[in-house]
């Protein structure tokens, strides 16, 4: 990964206590103010967590999984169905992913609840889902590193974008739908990076020229906008 000049000396300078940064697709556990992401044989997390089928851990069984997440469904530390979707690469076959995503999609419509959406070569079959669904829920597209066009192309569904690592690297496809993202679709995310969620946050500021502040009070409001399950 490439760093920007200067980078680290920002982080020095930046942190303060009285910021917290969301962090809305993670799978380290401990944040607070983090969505913990849920895969297969991980239980229930002592903190806010999403919790859906990943296509990777997708097979004729999906059903069963499905039940699992149904059944703690009330719980109020859920906060959204996923992350679940499409990969071409290292799922089953499209068929399967879309059954299963149109399962969990329900799930997040009856709960009110959006989708983080995991999508590797898969954004034909999105775009299949979303002409199919006149009423889908919020989706989010996580790790958003694709052509900006892919993205505007998708702009006029309930689309969401969360940006992670990739915003560090220079000139990443990332940075480039950032600068054209419609603001009040944007989220921050570390996935399963090992970077801070206050780096992402800083990235994202330098390159919008909007202060922290103002981001996390965004993507804050983007939350509460989409979502039955608020933040406070
Ligand atoms: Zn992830």
């Amino acid at each position: 990964m490439q760093k920007l000049p200067g980078h680290s000396m920002i982080s020095q300078n930046f942190q303060s206590d009285l910021v917290h940064f969301p962090d809305f697709h993670t799978h380290q556990k401990g944040n607070v103010f983090s969505i913990f992401n849920v895969l297969p044989d991980e239980g229930i997390p002592d903190q806010c967590f999403s919790w859906g089928i990943h296509p990777w851990y997708l097979n004729e069984n999906w059903d069963k999984e499905l039940e699992k997440i149904v059944a703690s469904s009330s719980n109020p530390r859920l906060l959204a169905i996923g992350e679940c979707g499409f990969d071409l690469i290292k799922g089953p076959e499209p068929k399967l992913q879309m059954k299963a995503f149109v399962a969990q999609a329900d799930l997040a419509i009856k709960l009110g609840l959006p989708i983080i959406l995991h999508c590797v070569k898969g954004s034909h079959l999105l775009q299949e889902f979303l002409k199919n669904n006149p009423n889908p829920p919020a989706i989010i597209w996580h790790g958003y590193n694709q052509k900006p066009k892919i993205a505007e192309n998708l702009i006029s569904f309930r689309l969401y974008f969360s940006f992670g690592k990739a915003l560090l690297k220079q000139d990443s496809n990332a940075q480039q739908w950032l600068l054209k993202c419609p603001l009040d679709r944007i989220f921050f995310e570390t996935d399963n990076s090992e970077i801070s969620i206050s780096a992402i946050y800083q990235q994202a500021s330098l390159l919008l020229g909007i202060p922290v502040g103002q981001l996390v009070h965004q993507v804050r409001e983007n939350w509460n906008r989409i979502s039955n399950r608020k933040m406070t």
